[in-house]
């Protein structure tokens, strides 16, 4: 793999991006590169407009240092009898000069997550290139061998600059698992919001991941394909998975937030959203295609219609389709509750409904808002816009 050349900030400071994945909540944020190398994808808020660089390797291991440091001082101290820990943390934190400030939270962040893992920011880990990635994966386990899990975000794009043998050397370094956005296993999808992969990329790349015996978690994105290409999306998708065989398959549902191409698109009529009701319809007839999958199914993302579509594929494949299906059985007035319910956060899946405190709320917020069957798709669209 050809190295890409480093731009070198004036001097060193702890750096953390801004985003992980929801599985990474309690892990050691390590970032050894700056926003994302790509950058095009249509929907897509959350780099646009910021410069890619790379972090100076021994930037990232005096990263690794200070938050050794500071955990080193934490577990020296805390846990002792009498010893009130938060309002202890807050103290030190705030006695330490500011340019240390950042390590230290991260540092006590950690230690209350209990230093199982660490997550390689920002969007693609893998493009500071095999040598520096060698660097390191060696500093963070020597001065972290407890560590579990090191992961990171990845394209697949950058996983076929990787050698075979590249890879497994990544693996036997340390890094566990590989988060990569499919998105989508449809090339008229993945064209139309320039994810910068094909649908053979994918699968290539994936493939790749798993033979090196690296974890790999893809990320799927219901609604990508507008109604245009809704099925499309669905079905590919899934048999883009299928000869991936990942580990894990996430759900994260297409939201548009002002300000990405694909709003543009949306507001000059280029693009139209599914419906839930179509939304649902796509996710049935992607579980319905999966096959041959031996890994989970999570539904960890609040912009999902169901936060409980989750699983362990293939034995809860059955459940997780009827799930679904019955959501599209239910009446409009009552799906009209289950959607304002859902995205106005008091209700996780269809069993909630159940329980006559959480219906309760819901229905009260769908009077609050006027909320009908005809209107309840805008009413969502804006109550989901508090999420992006
Ligand atoms: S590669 Fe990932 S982070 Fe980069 S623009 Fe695409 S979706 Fe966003």
């Amino acid at each position: 793999m050809t190295e890409t050349s480093t731009t070198q900030p004036p001097e060193w400071h702890f750096e953390q991006g801004p985003i992980r994945p929801p599985s990474e909540a309690h892990s050691l944020l390590l970032r050894v590169s700056r926003n994302c190398p790509w950058n095009r994808c249509t929907f897509c808020p959350v780099y646009k407009g910021r410069k890619f660089s790379m972090r100076p390797v021994e930037d990232v291991c005096r990263d690794i240092d200070a938050v050794a440091r500071h955990l080193d001082l934490l577990r020296r101290n805390l846990g002792e009898p009498g010893v009130e820990t938060q309002g202890l943390l807050q103290l030190w934190h705030d006695r330490l000069p500011s340019a240390e400030q950042a390590s230290f939270r991260a540092a006590a962040h950690w230690l209350a997550g209990g230093l199982q893992s660490v997550f390689l920011q920002d969007a693609d880990g893998l493009i500071v290139g095999p040598k520096r990635l060698r660097v390191i994966l060696a500093h963070l386990q020597a001065t972290f061998p407890w560590t579990f899990r090191i992961t990171a975000y990845t394209r697949s794009q950058t996983v076929l600059r990787f050698s075979q043998e590249e890879l497994i050397a990544l693996r036997q370094a340390g890094l566990t698992r590989l988060h990569i956005g499919l998105e989508s296993g449809c090339d008229a999808v993945l064209e139309k919001v320039c994810k910068g992969a094909t649908r053979a990329m994918h699968i290539q790349a994936g493939q790749r991941v798993k033979q090196a015996g690296i974890e790999l978690s893809e990320y799927v994105m219901p609604g990508l394909g507008g109604r245009e290409l809704s099925e499309h999306h669905a079905r590919d998708s899934a048999t883009a998975l299928n000869a991936i065989r990942p580990d894990f398959i996430r759900l994260r549902t297409l939201a548009i937030p002002e300000g990405v191409p694909l709003h543009e698109e949306w507001r000059s009529g280029r693009f139209e959203f599914c419906t839930s009701v179509e939304i649902a319809r796509e996710l049935l007839l992607f579980l319905q295609n999966l096959d041959g999958i031996a890994g989970e199914l999570a539904s960890d993302h609040v912009l999902n219609l169901f936060e409980d579509l989750t699983g362990i594929l293939p034995a809860d494949q059955p459940r997780l389709v009827a799930m679904v299906q019955d959501f599209l059985d239910l009446t409009d007035e009552r799906r009209c509750v289950y959607l304002v319910g859902r995205r106005g956060g008091m209700l996780r899946g269809l069993r909630d409904l159940i329980d006559p405190i959480k219906e309760a709320a819901a229905r009260n917020l769908c009077e609050q808002l006027g909320a009908t069957p005809d209107n309840v798709e805008d009413i969502c669209r804006r109550l989901m816009q508090r999420f992006i």
